[in-house]
């Protein structure tokens, strides 16, 4: 009998603990030390962006990028349907109105071409979700945000180390935020960053996570003590998450590299299942490079991804299905609305299901692919 192959595994680079002493050695555990300013110094050189504000989650990231949209009751945000709960709760905390609109049958990223219409005089930001790594199309969404004068706050989450024409994700909107849960590709346990590349917004953005006072510019000695000048709460994470995270950064290439090897050999191997018509694999753009952040594949229809998912579970494999719509969840429904018929929404989240990726699935690999080309032959 062998063991159930899970849908995740958190990899640990064998440092983590290491870091973790040191830091309680260095004696500063709370916020924004050493292991803090090495991790936020990475992801600025390695993704550009102005500045990298480590936070304790991607939620957290985007509730500051809701603070600094400077949102008031009622404006409206446009976003994807097909997303995580936090996209739109983040700006729904400060009353505005997550708008729906259909994603792209492609790359299950929010469709492009239908934002221009969403918009109204109460529009003030597109967040784009980059699915799965893979870039959303930037050049036309920063177009339309510019003749708009909207802010563009992407949704990175699932998308470190991934790049769009070039440009790493996360570097091309005013912010961006980043996810380092035990799910994603770079972990902490739980974790993120908010990417600021609008330098305006910088000042702002540090006082908001620092409990709307100006500690950071005291710590940089730019005023002699430190005060209350703004909203905000407590957004940055212990330096013992951020000596774990450092541990990750380090090995951030290698781990990318063995996702993309799992990821490819799985896209060969069922190369022939798309063929046959049983299943369709992703579409990753010429112009976008992924990080492997995941392997789906879409089934014909909601029946016979239910049936997939249980006779895996049947053969000691764990596959999983993804997002329930936010604009026919129940809080959605309250605060939120639709632009339009979401038609590729609806269909594609009933068909979509998620194979195991994780650095150490390798030597399992095969079992997870022949037992998905088995099923997928035997519902013909
Ligand atoms: C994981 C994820 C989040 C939330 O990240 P946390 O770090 O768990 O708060 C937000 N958006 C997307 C698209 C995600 O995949």
């Amino acid at each position: 009998m062998s063991t159930t192959i899970p849908f995740n595994k958190p990899y640990m680079t064998g440092k983590e603990l290491w870091y973790i002493a040191q830091a309680h050695t260095n004696g500063h555990l709370a916020g924004d030390g050493g292991f803090t300013r090495l991790s936020s110094g990475w992801l600025e050189s390695r993704i550009g962006a102005n500045r990298a504000l480590l936070t304790h989650s991607c939620t957290a990231a985007l509730e500051m990028a809701a603070i600094l949209a400077d949102l008031k009751p009622g404006d409206e945000v446009i976003m994807p349907s097909y997303t995580f709960v936090s996209t739109a709760n983040a700006f729904a905390l400060r009353g505005a109105v997550p708008v729906f609109v259909d994603i792209r049958a492609d790359t299950l990223n929010i469709d492009e071409t239908l934002i221009e219409a969403a918009i109204t005089e109460k529009t003030r930001a597109i967040v784009p979700v980059h699915y799965a790594g893979v870039g959303c199309e930037m050049d036309a969404i920063m177009d339309i945000a510019r003749r708009h004068n909207l802010l563009v706050i992407e949704d990175a989450a699932q998308g470190i180390m991934s790049s769009y024409k070039g440009r790493p994700l996360g570097s091309i909107g005013h912010m961006g935020c980043l996810s380092f849960h035990e799910t994603k590709n770079i972990i902490s346990g739980e974790g993120g960053a908010l990417l600021i590349n609008d330098l305006a917004l910088v000042e702002r953005a540090e006082v908001i996570r620092e409990k709307g006072t100006n500690r950071s510019k005291y710590f940089r000695g730019q005023v002699d003590k430190y005060t209350w000048v703004d909203m905000g709460s407590s957004y940055l994470p212990s330096e013992l998450v951020a000596a774990f995270l450092w541990a990750q950064m380090e090995e951030a290439d290698s781990i990318t590299r063995r996702r993309l090897d799992i990821w490819e050999i799985y896209h060969q191997w069922l190369a022939q299942s798309e063929q046959n018509g049983h299943a369709r694999r992703p579409v990753v753009p010429a112009h976008c490079r992924h990080n492997a952040h995941m392997y789906y594949l879409l089934l014909p229809d909601l029946d016979r991804r239910t049936r997939f998912i249980r006779q895996l579970k049947e053969l000691g494999i764990q596959t999983v299905f993804h997002y329930v719509p936010l604009d026919s969840a129940p809080r959605g429904q309250q605060c939120g609305r639709a632009h339009g018929e979401l038609t590729h929404t609806r269909a594609l989240s009933d068909r979509l299901v998620r194979l195991p990726v994780w650095c150490g699935l390798e030597s399992e690999q095969q079992r997870v692919i022949q037992g998905v080309i088995a099923t997928l032959a035997g519902f013909q």
